[in-house]
């Protein structure tokens, strides 16, 4: 192949206790998928249909470390959250069958920057840059489904320098793996390398310059960032 540039190289989040890479394809995100989060951020915590928003693949950090603090925010937030890997995927997947396209799963943060989205909220703009900057979406190592089954219970947290500020049970879930996949799946064909975030628990909160992040997930793992002071 004659690239007129080089091609970048893929994104790829390691494979817990494996030398096998997953390379990233999309990131899709779930909003509002927590009641008790859906009410903090002062909406309805009814059963509406899931709604979607994008991050690109190169804002995904593999296995955390040291980030610079994000530019342009005065209100970076923390969202920890369940991440899908899919090894197949597909159009109009049957929420039954939705689990046979999972490869694994991984913690992940959804870096937001707050002030950016209530501004787009308002205005009626998109929340790309508020959601998809860079570094936005730090992410452990992959635990394959053959490894831990596909968790659809669990505590989910998150502590910022040692205090926990999210807490809550991947069974709060609103939409439910299976179906989160099922209904994506009728919006677009879905890929391999594709990840879901499924949203975050109550508790979101700011973090500042020299913050030590902590997101924990039942048996798929642990996740560490800091940002530079
Ligand atoms: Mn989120």
């Amino acid at each position: 192949m004659n690239y007129a540039i080089p091609p970048p190289d893929p994104v790829t989040l390691p494979v817990a206790d494996s030398d096998a890479v997953f390379p990233v394809l999309r990131v899709f995100c779930v909003g509002r998928n927590y009641a008790e989060h859906a009410v903090e951020m002062g909406h309805d915590p009814d059963r509406e249909p899931p709604f979607f928003f994008m991050k690109p693949a190169v804002a995904v950090v593999p296995n955390g470390g040291s980030l610079p603090f994000p530019t342009a925010t005065e209100d970076l937030h923390h969202e920890v959250e369940l991440v899908v890997a899919l090894a197949r995927g597909g159009e109009g997947i049957p929420a039954e069958d939705a689990l046979r396209c999972v490869f694994g799963y991984a913690v992940g943060l959804d870096m937001t920057r707050r002030d950016l989205q209530d501004r787009a909220k308002e205005l009626r703009r998109p929340w790309d840059l508020a959601k998809g900057f860079d570094r936005s979406a730090p992410m452990s190592a992959v635990r394959t489904a053959d490894a831990i089954g596909h968790p659809s219970r669990g505590a989910i947290w998150l502590r910022v320098n040692g205090q926990l500020r999210q807490e809550g049970d991947l069974a709060q879930q609103i939409w439910k793996v299976p179906e989160t996949i099922a209904y994506l799946s009728t919006l677009v064909e879905l890929r391999p390398g594709d990840l879901i975030m499924t949203g975050t628990p109550k508790g979101v909160g700011r973090v500042v310059p020299g913050d030590h992040l902590e997101g924990h997930i039942g048996d798929v793992g642990n996740l560490h960032i800091a940002y530079e002071g």
